[in-house]
């Protein structure tokens, strides 16, 4: 395989941008490779600078549904694009679009909406803090909810001792007010509430997708709401891959949960920049100029993030048997793949739900954030590297999720078997 353009490319972006990226993941560290450069993606697949093709599960993180440059979302963005690239003041779209969320989000009846979901989800810490006058926030060792400098943090060695950041640059007086508790382990949660009384919120994204895809078990989000209820604590969704994602309601739609707070982002703007935060109206009039807690800006509800936003949350209201679709080559995906890896005797674990997968090579459930950092790294290294030889793009790291867009169809169900096949042939 001819990577020589994509190595040309990165050698120059690392003389401009620290390690050649924006984002530090596209720099395939922890595979010990260097990245593809991207010329063009068109449906399930992505293109390089040196002419190579890749069945694409990373789909921008999650941000893609509907397969890249769909012909539709397209059309939709040259007309947008033609009245204005930003206004930086109102417009009916907006209000769309927010009929279209509050709609298929029962628990959020007010919301604004950002640039991206990092600012969502620090939007929401602020408005849980100003609501409530508490600073405590707690959040799950492994949730990721972008690089706001209060959720960088990861716990001590003890459950109930004080955050430490994870991240050089985040002042020790802010982390510590974030407490680490423990994804599927109510009783970690509960520890923390009896010592603080000073929690305002709870953050968590209520199926896991930044260790590779954990599912909550039975009764921990239904636990955990009524564990926030009774203790006056604030319930935050980080719905930002989720939400559109696992059902046209998100997963509350599917655990049937009320949070008090919904984040989201990704899928919402059809792969340009946005995010939202929303939730009980009398808990977002606190937002400004309503409320004293304040947050904005420039290119918030930009109007061609928004028009693609519309185009594809109506395109799934229109035809939501897409949710089974994704579900059915998701389940048969993984059904393949689970008996390949049993007949090759290779130790292989698919957590999946709906459009999102992760394949652990782990002898055992990968259920928390423990078990899923046990797994092994060198084995996803190799697989990730047979995949780009056999044209599949995953990410570039274990612990991410993987997606299945409308685009991809029975041909790249084969495909990815096929390949899946080789692959664990070449690693037994
Ligand atoms: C991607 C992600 C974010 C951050 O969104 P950005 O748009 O990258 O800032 C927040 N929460 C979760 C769960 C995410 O996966």
């Amino acid at each position: 395989m001819n990577k020589e353009k994509s190595k040309i490319f990165f050698d120059k972006a690392k003389k401009m941008m620290p390690g050649g990226v924006n984002s530090p993941v596209r720099a395939f560290i922890s595979v010990n490779d260097n990245p593809f450069f991207v010329k063009r993606a068109k449906g399930a697949y992505i293109y390089d600078v040196d002419g190579n093709s890749y069945l694409d599960y990373v789909a921008s993180w999650g941000a893609i549904i509907l397969g890249h440059a769909d012909s539709g979302l397209i059309k939709e963005v040259i007309d947008a694009l033609e009245n204005g690239t930003s206004f930086g003041a109102c417009h009916p779209n907006e209000i769309e679009l927010a009929k279209l969320i509050t709609e298929a989000f029962p628990s959020i009846e007010l919301l604004r909406l950002t640039s991206s979901g990092t600012e969502a989800t620090m939007s929401a810490i602020r408005l849980a803090r100003g609501y409530t006058g508490k600073n405590g926030v707690i959040k799950f060792r492994g949730c990721y909810h972008g690089h706001v400098d209060s959720l960088l943090v990861k716990a001590g060695s003890g459950l109930a001792t004080f955050g430490v950041p994870d991240s050089k640059g985040v002042p020790y007086d802010l982390a510590k007010h974030t407490h680490i508790a423990e994804f599927n382990h109510i009783d970690s949660v509960m520890r923390i509430v009896e010592k603080n009384k000073d929690i305002a919120c709870v953050i968590v994204e209520p199926i896991m997708g930044n260790v590779g895809v954990v599912l909550p078990e039975s009764n921990f989000l239904e636990d955990l709401e009524v564990l926030c209820r009774n203790a006056g604590i604030m319930i935050i969704f980080d719905e930002v891959i989720t939400g559109f994602r696992v059902a046209f309601g998100g997963a509350q739609h599917i655990y049937n949960i009320d949070p008090d707070i919904t984040c989201m982002g990704k899928i919402i703007g059809g792969g340009f920049p946005i995010g939202l935060y929303g939730g009980k109206q009398k808990i977002m009039e606190c937002v400004s100029p309503l409320g004293d807690v304040y947050q904005a800006g420039t290119l918030s509800g930009n109007p061609v993030a928004v028009r693609a936003g519309i185009y594809v949350i109506n395109y799934l209201k229109n035809n939501l048997h897409i949710y089974d679709n994704i579900a059915d080559y998701g389940i048969k995906l993984k059904k393949a793949v689970c008996d390949i890896a049993r007949d090759c005797g290779v130790p292989y674990v698919v957590n999946n739900i709906t459009g999102m997968f992760t394949g652990f090579f782990s002898d055992n459930p990968v259920n928390d954030y423990d078990s899923a950092m046990s797994s092994n790294r060198k084995l996803y290294e190799k697989f990730f590297k047979i995949m780009i030889e056999e044209g599949l793009s995953f990410a570039p790291s274990p612990f991410e999720a993987s997606f299945i867009t409308l685009s991809h169809g029975n041909d790249e169900l084969l495909k990815t078997i096929d390949a899946y096949e080789r692959m664990f042939k070449r690693l037994q």
